[in-house]
């Protein structure tokens, strides 16, 4: 028996026989040619890029996830880079370079340079070269290129990397779970495996050395463990642990067409989060009402370039067609400093979650907020749509932005667009100056959404990315649920509606209390959607309600804590 540990991506446990899947290695033989080769070499590269560009265009037409498209045609674009075409050019016909180690050579330096960014995002995006570069040099090579073919249904994958491209095409498949050596918490691949609701590991060290196809484990995405040949004591443990969620799996699959009420008849909106369109099957099927929360910086930084408005217009559009007569609350960009920085020219800074983030970057960068703005506006074809900022701080950035949305409403109906120009606005609550003056903000706007992921960094000082310091990142700190209570009676008092959209909205012991201190709508990821249903259905607002206000008196956290564990509603 061995454990290795690995990242959780999605929650679960899972007990079976692995495959393990692994891309044939592309061996690159001739490093140079002679001048007289030159013009075969280019031929044989027009041809080839071709031959990719057609297979994408085939993948493209044959998917019906809208972000498996986008992705495949962010691929294509690569291909098409006149810059990557010049590059190759130059390296075939003035350095002599073999057309394989030329397009090695180009794509090795954009992918090393892509891991060197500090910053996730960027780096994770390196995936896409080299699914693009792999495409082309089995072309060239003349190999091969579908590795999942021989996958069989309720196996455990393991494999060294997958791409976004190959994720939705493995989920088709019935696997049990997914471990993949390489990969971290956040890149597509792993916001795809997450809406899919499955456990899955990634980054687990060693994995590919240690373990055989046909061996048995036990997959434990809620701790982050892999076991490769668990000994009996091991599956005794385990075997319980698995059955229950497999029970609980199924309960929780009944409540889908269930209203999310308390027992005494209070409705709670129940939304998803999701980061990419992909994850728009997995909200289509638990029949969650509405999106509360679309993050659509993954938009931007998937993308070579900054997207344009049709292109923007046309997911959003397809988001609200899908979701309707729900409501799609569409965040603008929400991004560090560091994050669009290669894009926007935005210089580094020493402290970007301090810095010029979020609402900040759209302010600085108008031409680029309009282009997003003028798309939200249009897609509001049925008027299921609403627009929210995120990293509010005063009032004022919301009037300021209030004129940007009129400007562009009137720009777009002077130019004929059809669309319907009464949309909502709302602000994100995630900093406690904007919690203190919720009053002033929800005077000016038709919803707030309280974002404890950074409400929570922001009252405690506490960075919520860093490992060193999470145990002084406590979302039941006094301060915090204070802050929380302060914006729902300002929203009340306002008339307008208070959801809460970050993490602490999914776990399950904060769930009664926040019901209990008014929040009227959760946004959540759509693989916590129906867990989040069933213990809102549990709660009796009258009890919740009375509980919060008891908390509210509470001094320290560890008191708060020991109340919510101790007693559920
Ligand atoms: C939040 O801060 O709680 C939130 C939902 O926004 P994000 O996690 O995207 O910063
Ligand atoms: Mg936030």
């Amino acid at each position: 028996m061995k454990t290795l540990k690995g990242v959780p991506v999605s929650s679960g446990i899972t007990i079976g026989k692995v495959q393990i899947i692994a891309r044939p290695k592309l061996k690159i033989r001739r490093k140079n040619i002679r001048q007289e080769q030159i013009e075969t070499e280019l031929q044989k590269f027009e041809k080839c890029l071709q031959a990719a560009i057609n297979e994408i265009d085939q993948l493209i037409s044959l998917s019906e996830n809208i972000d498996n498209r986008n992705i495949l045609n962010t691929h294509k674009m690569i291909l098409r880079d006149p810059e990557f075409h010049k590059n190759i050019n130059k390296m075939v016909a003035e350095d002599l370079l073999s057309l394989e180690m030329a397009i090695k050579n180009h794509f090795s330096s954009i992918i090393e340079i892509f891991n060197n960014i500090e910053n996730e995002y960027f780096s994770q995006r390196s995936s896409d070269f080299e699914d693009v570069a792999y495409r082309l040099l089995s072309k060239i090579l003349d190999k091969k290129n579908d590795k999942f073919a021989e996958l069989q249904d309720d196996v455990i994958l393991v494999t060294e990397n997958i791409t976004p491209s190959e994720v939705t095409r493995v989920f088709q498949k019935k696997i049990k779970a997914l471990c993949t050596e390489k990969g971290s918490k956040n890149s597509h691949s792993s916001i795809i495996a997450r809406s899919m609701n499955l456990p899955t590991l990634v980054s687990i060290t060693g994995l590919t050395d240690n373990i055989k196809n046909g061996d048995d484990v036990i997959v434990d995405a809620n701790e982050g463990v892999l076991i490769i040949k668990p000994d009996e004591s091991t599956m005794h443990r385990f075997r319980p642990l698995w059955e229950y969620e497999k029970q609980e799996r199924i309960k929780l699959a009944q409540l889908v067409d269930e209203d999310c009420i308390t027992q005494d008849g209070r409705t709670i909106n129940l939304m998803s989060n999701i980061e990419i369109p992909a994850e728009l099957d997995q909200v289509l099927k638990i029949r969650s009402k509405g999106i509360g929360l679309f993050r659509t910086e993954f938009l931007f930084m998937g993308h070579k370039g900054l997207p344009d408005e049709d292109e923007q217009y046309e997911i959003y559009l397809h988001i609200a067609e899908k979701l309707y007569p729900h409501p799609v609350v569409i965040r603008t960009i929400d991004v560090g400093g560091d994050k669009l920085s290669q894009i926007l020219n935005i210089e580094h800074e020493l402290n970007p979650n301090l810095g010029t983030r979020g609402i900040r970057i759209s302010l600085k960068h108008i031409p680029v907020f309009k282009t997003q703005i003028r798309a939200i506006l249009r897609a509001n074809r049925k008027g299921n749509i609403r627009i929210m900022f995120p990293m509010i701080s005063t009032v004022g950035e919301i009037i300021n932005i209030k004129n940007i949305v009129q400007q562009s409403r009137g720009e777009l109906l002077e130019e004929g667009y059809e669309f319907e120009p009464d949309i909502a606005i709302g602000a994100m609550i995630e900093i406690p100056s904007a919690a203190i003056t919720s009053d002033s903000i929800a005077e000016e706007c038709n919803f707030l959404s309280i974002g404890t992921n950074d409400l929570v960094q922001y009252t405690l000082a506490v960075d919520r990315d860093n490992d060193t310091v999470e145990q002084y990142y406590i979302p039941h700190h006094p301060s915090v649920l204070r802050l929380i209570k302060m914006t729902a009676e300002n929203c009340h008092q306002h008339g307008i509606k208070v959801a809460i959209c970050g993490e602490m909205a999914s776990e399950k012991k904060y769930i009664p209390l926040l019901v209990g201190l008014g929040i009227d709508e959760f946004s959540v990821s759509p693989g916590r959607l129906l867990m989040v249903k069933n213990e809102i259905r549990k709660c009796k607002y009258q009890d919740v309600r009375k509980m919060a206000e008891d908390i509210l008196h509470y001094k320290t956290y560890i008191d708060v804590y020991t109340r919510i564990t101790a007693k559920e509603c």
